[in-house]
C-alpha cells in the first residue's frame, strides 16, 4: 500500500464513528445528572489571550510553562488554545457580570482541551472534558457536591474500583507558613530530589509533594502535610468537607500529598482515580478539581468564593464497557429506499426529504445502481420494509412496497407512500 503523507498531529486523536457511541454516551449521563442540580451550559472560545492563563493558571504551573499551544493573530494579539476551563469561563462570569446575579451561578461546560504533553497512554496533546464551575457559594457542601456530582456520573456508567481522594492546601493565611515548612525540608534533601523537582522547588514547591518520580517517593512521605498546618477557617472548612462526605456516604480517603498542579487551588482539592489495574492507574485521575476562593479577584472581579472540577472524557471512556454505551439511536431506519435508473434516483431525493420532513428515518444508497447490492443492504440493516422504485414505477407514479419479513410485495400510489408507510410503521 502506498504510505500515506499526512498523518494526525502527535498526540491527537480522531474520535471515529464506532467511538461516538462512547462520547455520547458520557455526555449524556454527565448533562442529565448536572441538569438535576441546576447547572447551566456555557460555551466559551478555544482560543483565549494566553495572559489570562498567565495570570488564572499561573506562571510557575507546568500546564503554562510547558503545555500551552500559543500563537500570535495577525492583528499581533497572543492567544493560547485552552489548556483548562476554569480561567475561560470565570472570565466569561466577570465579563458578563454574573456577580451582580443571585449567586450561587452554576455552570458546566464541554469540550475539547490542549496541552502539550509527552505522549503516553491516557495522555493526549487534545482531550476532552466536562466540566463543572460553581461561583459565589463558600459552603464545604458544595466541594461535597461537587465531589458527588462527579462520583455519581462514574457510578451511573458503571465505572468499577473507583476511589476519592481528599485533601486541603490552606488559603492565604496559612499557605505561606506551610510553604516555608516544605521549602526548608525538601532543602534540606534537595540533592537526591530528581531534577524536575529541583525546579519546582524553586518555583512552586506544594508540586514537588505530588512528583511521580520513584527517587522522590520516600523523601516526600517524611514530609510535613498541609492538613497539620490549616488556619482555623481552613481547618474548619475541611472538617465540613469530610462530614458532608461522610454523610452522604461517599468511600473517600484522605491523600496528603495531593496538591494538584494549579495555583489557583485553595483549600479543598480532590481527585477520582480509577484502581482497576495497575495500567489504569498510572494513567492518572478519571476527574479532579477542588475550591478556588481567589481566582475571580486574580482576574480583576470582587473577592468571591468558587468551587470545581473536572472529568476527563478520554480516561472515562477507556474504562466504559461497550455493553453501556449502546449504538446511537440517532438513525436507526425501519426502512431502505431502493432505487433504479436515472429518472428513479432523482425521484428518491425528493421522496427522501419528503420522509425526512413527516420524521420517518428511510436509509438508501443512492450511489449503487444494482438491485441486488441495494437489497443486501437493506438485509444487512435488518430493515422492517423495503420501498422499490423502478423506471417502471415512475412513469405509472407508483412505488413496491416489500415487507422484509414475509416477502410480500404490493404496489401504491406514490403520492401516498409516506402516509402508507406511517400507517404501517404504527401497527
Ligand atoms: P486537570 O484539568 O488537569 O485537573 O484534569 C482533569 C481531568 O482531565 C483528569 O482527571 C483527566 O481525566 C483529564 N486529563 C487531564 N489531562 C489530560 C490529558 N493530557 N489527556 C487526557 N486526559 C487528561
Amino acid at each position: 500500500m502506498k504510505k500515506i503523507k499526512f498523518q494526525k498531529p502527535t498526540g491527537m486523536h480522531d474520535i471515529l464513528p464506532e467511538d461516538q457511541r462512547y462520547f455520547e454516551k458520557i455526555y449524556s449521563v454527565c448533562e442529565k445528572i448536572v441538569n438535576f442540580y441546576g447547572f447551566k451550559k456555557i460555551d466559551t472560545p478555544v482560543l483565549e489571550s494566553t495572559d489570562l492563563y498567565q495570570k488564572g493558571t499561573g506562571m510557575s504551573t507546568d500546564i503554562v510553562q510547558k503545555q500551552m499551544f500559543g500563537l500570535k493573530t495577525k492583528g499581533g494579539d497572543d492567544l493560547s488554545l485552552r489548556p483548562e476551563f476554569t480561567p475561560g469561563v470565570a472570565r466569561a462570569y466577570l465579563e458578563h457580570g454574573m456577580h451582580s446575579l443571585p449567586q450561587p451561578i452554576k455552570l458546566y461546560s464541554t469540550g475539547p482541551l490542549f496541552r502539550y504533553e509527552r505522549p503516553q497512554a491516557g495522555r493526549y496533546r487534545q482531550f476532552h472534558q466536562f466540566n463543572l464551575e460553581i461561583f459565589g457559594d463558600t459552603s464545604p457542601a458544595i466541594d461535597a457536591q461537587i465531589i458527588q456530582i462527579f462520583y455519581s456520573i462514574l457510578e451511573e456508567l458503571k465505572i468499577k474500583k473507583i476511589a476519592i481522594e481528599v485533601n486541603s492546601i490552606g488559603d492565604n493565611q496559612c499557605r505561606p507558613y506551610y510553604k516555608k515548612l516544605l521549602v526548608s525540608y525538601f532543602r534540606s534533601k534537595s540533592s537526591s530530589l530528581c531534577t524536575d523537582c529541583k525546579r519546582r522547588l524553586k518555583e512552586n514547591p506544594l508540586r514537588v509533594l505530588d512528583c511521580k518520580e520513584e527517587k522522590c517517593h520516600a523523601i516526600i512521605s517524611q514530609a510535613p502535610q498541609t492538613i497539620n498546618h490549616l488556619c482555623a477557617d481552613c481547618h474548619a472548612h475541611f472538617k465540613y468537607v469530610l462530614e458532608f462526605l461522610d454523610e452522604i456516604q461517599l468511600p473517600y480517603r484522605l491523600n496528603p500529598h495531593l496538591v494538584r498542579g494549579l495555583d489557583y487551588y485553595t483549600k479543598t482539592v480532590f481527585e477520582i482515580v480509577s484502581e482497576s489495574t495497575e495500567e489504569e492507574k498510572a494513567k492518572g485521575s478519571l476527574a479532579g478539581g477542588g475550591r478556588y476562593d481567589l481566582l475571580i479577584k486574580l482576574l480583576g472581579g470582587e473577592e468571591t468564593p468558587a468551587s470545581g472540577g473536572a472529568l476527563g472524557i478520554e480516561r472515562v471512556k477507556s474504562l466504559l464497557s461497550p455493553k453501556e454505551a449502546k449504538p446511537s439511536s440517532y438513525f436507526n431506519p425501519s426502512i431502505f429506499l431502493a432505487q433504479l435508473g436515472s429518472s428513479a434516483k432523482i425521484k428518491s431525493l425528493k421522496l427522501l426529504e419528503e420522509f425526512r420532513k413527516n420524521k420517518i428515518q428511510v436509509a438508501e444508497s443512492l450511489g449503487r445502481d444494482s438491485l441486488k447490492a441495494q437489497f443486501k443492504i437493506a438485509d444487512k440493516m435488518k430493515v422492517k420494509y423495503t420501498l422499490l422504485l423502478g423506471q417502471k414505477e415512475v412513469l405509472e407514479e407508483s412505488i413496491i412496497v416489500r415487507d422484509m419479513k414475509t416477502g410480500k410485495q404490493e404496489t401504491i400510489k406514490f403520492d401516498k407512500v409516506v402516509k402508507e408507510m406511517k400507517k404501517k410503521l404504527k401497527k
